[in-house]
């Protein structure tokens, strides 16, 4: 008798949930592109003829995934898109042409030359995030290369049983065919949680495990396995007992998930009263169906800067109407909250306008570029004004540090509004915002409250500067922490100004979104929550179930510890009692 052994595999856990079944083996391993010199001008012709019929039919295929897609209504997720516009890209053709015509070579092996360039590119971004849109690139290359030599690869949509994918890597087009091929999950041996593979895996609720480093070597087709995308475990050819363990939680999860996407439309009022704000944090326009469907009452925040993904330019004024206007439209949506670009720092610039420094999250970021940058501010600032004719609009700077400094940044909306009002164009009206997140604008939080509608606390930053630690250097990261008693006294500093000027204060770091705080936030009277929007059922959840004295007492209580580790035991123990369901699987 065949006996398998049972081996246990930790990756990244990307999206939450536990699927069992049989194994499927995709092969996606990458295509060798091959190299010839070409030494006929009419083989260069012919090269570059071949690599632009490639460039068509991969667009082509694309197209068929999204029509195929929406004739199942599925809402074709925005990444085929990008993908189908970045096979248009200028710079994609013509380096590669290029290449083809002055190295004379085959068109495999030049647009393996332009990948090796965009690889460079970026490899010299700092932020996670931004570093990680390789992957696109590459996947897009991928299907070029496929179609330059004629390589046929199965896809999804042709599995027919229901199995569990496993594969060296997934684009985000393997991924959105999985909704409507009943695919129960997946598991990788790359990826990590940013990319857009894992960011569809989510909001398709396929639960998914990345970064296993060595899936593929380990298992077979038809191999049994479990994937657990709550604690990143695939668990190949388990026992009859780890089976019957994960059927209980798969079961426990799927009843937790439920109730809470069931209850997700509830607003967040305490039992006592209460009504906390909650919004979306979104870094695309096409997250706001996920956004909704999770119970965001409005979007807290957009990062425009990442309207810039994949471009070697600043949007222009259409560009930037054309998304605001998808946001502040949409009527299901009580406010959306437009943040002028945060590029600079961490954030991916190309544009030699931002040189390289030292030092640049100090340095010319966020506001202080667009100051420095005023005709390029202004082409943002007008498509929002424009697009604010269209429904409730909230305009936020980001890391406003000094009073000056959005006095100015209101001068030039005015001179906006004046050239826009000359021209008949119709505007809106605007709340404005600042963001809360230098300790600079704390301490003068009550001036600079005087100047706007409301406040927005960028925790993420404001620990960063509180504590003198690089939120992306993994070296320091164990010193980042939300509940440093410093961070807690600036919070509760600025809401005292907030309300003592009358106006609403928000936090939208990535604070606002882990359960285990959103007392303690209620309680240091925080107006509105904005997070990523899988976290707002649970957030909401907690919210619903407390009341405002339950959360000032706990907050009471825990401003008394004196370290940041001490505060942190005492409320994630005390949360964990209080709401065991919403916290089961931090336990487990
Ligand atoms: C923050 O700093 O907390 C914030 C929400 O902004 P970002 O993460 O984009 O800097
Ligand atoms: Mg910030």
């Amino acid at each position: 008798m065949d006996i398998k052994r049972t081996i246990v595999l930790k990756g990244i856990a990307v999206s939450p949930g536990i699927a069992f079944g049989k194994v499927y083996i995709l092969d996606r391993s990458e295509v060798q592109a091959p190299l010839y010199n070409l030494d006929q001008p009419a083989q260069i012709v012919s090269e570059i003829k071949r690599f632009r019929e490639a460039l068509k039919k991969s667009r082509e295929e694309l197209l068929e995934i999204k029509k195929s897609l929406s004739e199942r209504e599925i809402e074709p997720s925005f990444i085929l898109d990008v993908h189908i516009l970045m096979l248009r890209d200028k710079t994609l053709l013509n380096t590669t042409i290029e290449n083809i015509r002055e190295k004379k070579i085959n068109a495999e092996w030049a647009l393996k030359l332009t990948l090796n360039k965009y690889r460079e590119m970026f490899s010299k971004i700092e932020d996670s995030y931004l570093k990680e849109r390789i992957s696109d690139v590459e996947y897009v290359s991928q299907r070029i290369l496929r179609n330059l030599v004629g390589a046929k690869s199965k896809s999804i949509a042709e599995i027919e049983e229901r199995v569990l994918i496993v594969s060296r890597d997934l684009s985000p087009a393997d991924t959105v065919q999985m909704k409507m091929d009943r695919i129960m999950g997946f598991a990788t041996d790359m990826g990590g949680k940013t990319s857009h593979t894992a960011i569809i895996a989510r909001s398709l609720g396929i639960p998914a495990v990345v970064g296993l480093e060595r899936i593929t070597r380990e298992v077979r087709n038809n191999d049994e396995i479990i994937i657990d995308g709550c604690d990143g475990f695939v668990i190949v050819n388990p026992d009859p007992e780890v089976l019957i363990r994960y059927e209980e939680k798969k079961r426990h999860f799927e009843i937790l998930e439920e109730d809470l996407l069931r209850e997700a439309h509830l607003p967040a009022v305490t039992l006592d009263g209460c009504k906390i704000g909650i919004g979306a944090n979104i870094e695309f326009v096409e997250e706001i169906p996920t956004a909704l469907a999770h119970g965001a009452e409005g979007i807290g925040l957009y990062r425009t800067e990442f309207i810039y993904i994949n471009r070697e330019r600043l949007p222009t004024e259409e560009e930037h109407f054309s998304n605001y206007r998808k946001i502040i439209e949409g009527t299901k949506l009580k406010w959306s909250t437009i943040r002028t670009f945060d590029l600079g720092g961490d954030k991916f610039i190309s544009d030699p306008r931002v040189a390289d420094e030292l030092n640049p999250v100090m340095g010319l970021r966020a506001i202080r570029f667009c100051l420095q940058e005023i005709e390029l501010f202004k082409v943002q600032l007008r498509a929002i004004l424009r697009a604010s004719a269209y429904g409730k609009t909230r305009i936020l700077f980001p890391m406003i540090s000094s009073l000056e400094e959005i006095q100015k940044v209101k001068s030039i909306l005015g001179e906006v509004k004046l050239q826009l009002a000359r021209e008949n164009i119709p505007t809106g009206s605007i709340e404005l915002g600042i963001m809360i997140e230098v300790p600079s604008a704390v301490i003068i939080a009550d001036s600079l409250a005087r100047e706007v509608d409301f406040f927005s606390i960028g925790t993420n930053d404001l620990i960063q500067y509180t504590l003198a630690i690089d939120r992306v250097n993994e070296r320091v990261s164990y010193l980042y922490d939300p509940l440093h008693p410093a961070v807690l006294r600036l919070i509760r500093m600025i809401v005292e100004s907030a309300h003592d000027a009358g106006i609403r204060v928000a936090i939208c770091g990535e604070m606002a979104g882990e359960p285990a705080f959103t007392l303690m936030l209620l309680g240091l009277g925080l107006d509105e929550l904005s997070m990523n929007p899988l976290a707002i059922p649970r957030v909401k959840k907690i919210i619903r179930n407390s009341t405002l004295e339950e959360a000032k007492a706990l907050l009471k209580e825990s401003m008394k510890y004196d370290t940041a580790s001490k505060t942190e035991d005492f409320v994630r123990g005390y949360m964990n009692n209080r709401f065991p369901d919403e916290f089961y699987f931090e336990k487990a």
